[in-house]
């Protein structure tokens, strides 16, 4: 990890231990445990920044959280204490529905997820008509307190497509209009990144890079391990709940071996795994 920017994701946030049971239980990391690993991280030299602002020869970390949960709200608190800018990458669909994220309502009923890379996720929602009740632990935030984040000079938002549906395969041919629609919602606040793009599930080709390069300045994958100041493609680290993947801290170090990267790997070729969401 020497001289090497961290971006790292999360994606759900708790500051109690009600969830442990539940579902995706995996995606919830507790307050203090982000706390703890904050000052862990400056104790190594970290600096707090987003990678539009790294410097060569510095060691940046960047906070990311993915998909829009309301549950993120604990992080303005943690920004504002910790001095730390950040950055929200929304999937407008399920704020402008209010309708919970697909993989929480699919486990909820079919009691497993589904493969990630082929899956449909507008026929799905098309098709559903009635979500399972999934609690507030599980709702995306409406749009009222988002402009909440507009007064936190700390947040950013940026774009993590419509749908969430994965830019691969036969869903290639839509991206650029899924990724205008995005667009287009999160121009409805003033502290955005309309450049910045986060890859939903982490999925792409080479044909995803080359398109979105046109139409973004940063991409953002999950590919774990570090990234270069500079870089257009951001590799970032998913972190989960730590009594699944252990000690935060510990998960960012796996995160640079090579076998994880392999793991990471045959998981998204066999099915899915949920911190790659
Ligand atoms: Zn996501």
């Amino acid at each position: 990890m020497k001289n090497t920017n961290l971006c790292l994701i999360f994606h759900c946030l708790k500051d109690d231990n009600s969830l442990d049971n539940d579902i995706h239980s995996e995606m919830f990391v507790h307050r203090k445990e982000v706390e703890e690993l904050i000052i862990q991280l400056k104790k190594e030299g970290y600096v707090f920044k987003l990678p539009q602002d790294a410097k060569k020869g510095e060691k940046v970390c960047t906070f990311t959280l993915d998909d829009g949960y309301a549950n993120n709200k604990i992080f303005l608190d943690i920004a504002k204490k910790y001095e730390i800018p950040f950055i929200l990458f929304l999937s407008s669909y399920n704020i402008i529905s209010q309708r919970p994220y697909l993989w929480d309502t699919f486990t909820k009923t079919e009691g497993h997820m589904y493969h990630i890379s082929k899956f449909d996720y507008i026929k799905y929602y098309n098709e559903v008509v009635t979500d399972p009740s999934l609690g507030d632990n599980y709702r995306p935030f409406i749009e009222k307190e988002l402009h909440s984040f507009n007064d936190n000079s700390y947040a950013k938002i940026a774009l993590h497509s419509h749908y969430h549906q994965p830019y691969v395969g036969n869903f290639l041919e839509k991206c650029e209009e899924d990724l205008n629609t995005n667009r287009e919602y999160v121009s409805r606040f003033s502290n955005t990144l309309l450049e910045d793009f986060a890859l939903p599930c982490g999925l792409y080709t080479k044909r995803t890079i080359s398109i979105l390069k046109k139409k973004c300045q940063r991409i953002y994958t999950t590919d774990g391990a570090g990234y270069k100041a500079g870089s257009r493609v951001i590799s970032r680290i998913s972190l989960v709940n730590p009594k699944v993947g252990g000690p935060l801290m510990d998960q960012i170090k796996s995160s640079f071996k090579l076998k994880n990267k392999l793991r990471r790997f045959v998981a998204i070729k066999k099915y899915s795994h949920p911190n790659l969401l």
